[in-house]
């Protein structure tokens, strides 16, 4: 496939994980974020992430200088005005993304892809907020991006086939596998997770055992690779707050209601690895 000149919106956790993952792969990025520092720890996420995949052998130290030369950075959108695809991966805020949807759509070229990396909000509903739906879909990259081997792609009603197939031939070039799936709140993968991590947190909040006992257990009982409390530390407790929100919203089930806990971590502002304190300290 020809590289592309693909945009990303928003330099955090998983923006910076996606930059990564296609500049490996020869794609020219261009990276956006309002904030500076969010750049800055994005690239420097990036090149750490890169040295460790040298270390274990997954990555040739001569193709790091090569990717990390086809990342650009700035703080402004309209540097996205040349590129084939743009992927948002911006805070998960619905008025944040329609926002952005419409800007992104008034900027970029006629035919370029319009992409979201949201973990629940309905690709339809982003889709109209653009004069080009059939060219919106969701692009569900998982954390860490550069090991993740899924990406849930989700057609809103108005995306077309071809929309479809661009991003999953991409997804397929990135050596990823693509899974398609129905525009339904948090899709398939987050439908199933985030309850669960949010069930441990009802678990620690109610004194059933401590943090790390909580992830010994699921770890030895259930044979889970990291514990769901580590995992809601590496999602950021903001992002896994924000998809229990819009189940709940969504589906008006009391089961997916948020534990009170979680709720006021983030009021804390501890949201895990990124801010260094979540359920665990960093
Ligand atoms: P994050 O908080 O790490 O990063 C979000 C970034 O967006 C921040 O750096 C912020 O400065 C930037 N931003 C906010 N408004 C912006 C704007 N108007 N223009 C440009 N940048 C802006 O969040 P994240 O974990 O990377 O999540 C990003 C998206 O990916 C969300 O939609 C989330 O639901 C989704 N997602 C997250 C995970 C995960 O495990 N964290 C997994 C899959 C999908």
């Amino acid at each position: 496939m020809n590289k592309q000149r693909i945009g990303i919106v928003g330099a955090g956790t998983m923006g910076s994980g996606i930059a990564q993952a296609l500049s490996v792969c020869g794609h020219e990025v261009a990276l956006v974020d309002v904030s500076q520092r969010a750049v800055e720890r994005g690239l420097a996420t990036i090149t750490g992430s890169m040295e460790r995949l040298v270390k274990r052998g997954k990555l040739a130290e001569a193709d790091t200088a090569a990717a990390l030369s086809r990342i650009r950075t700035s703080g402004e959108l309209a540097a996205l005005s040349d590129c084939d695809l743009i992927v948002e991966a911006a805070s998960e805020r619905l008025d944040l993304k329609l926002e952005l949807f419409a800007s992104l759509d008034a900027l970029a070229r006629p035919d370029a892809i319009l992409a979201s990396n949201t973990s629940s909000i309905s690709i339809t509903r982003l889709a109209a907020a653009t004069c080009r739906p059939a060219q919106v879909v969701g692009l569900h990259f998982f954390n860490p991006v550069p090991v993740m081997a899924l990406v849930e792609i989700i057609c809103g009603l108005q995306t077309s086939d071809e929309t479809y197939q661009a991003v999953a031939d991409l997804v397929a070039a990135i050596g990823k596998t693509a899974v398609p799936v129905k525009n339904s709140p948090g899709f398939v993968v987050n439908r199933m997770l985030c309850p669960m991590i949010n069930e441990a947190i009802f678990a620690l909040g109610e004194g059933l055992a401590s943090a790390a006992e909580i992830d010994d257990a699921m770890k030895l009982g259930a044979n889970h690779p990291i514990g769901p409390l580590a995992l809601c530390d590496m999602i950021g407790l903001d992002i896994e707050l924000a998809v229990m929100q819009v189940l709940f919203e969504s589906f008006k089930d009391p089961k997916y209601r948020p534990a009170p806990l979680l709720v006021e971590m983030v009021e804390a502002g501890y949201l895990g690895r990124k801010t260094g304190r979540g359920f665990f300290r960093y």
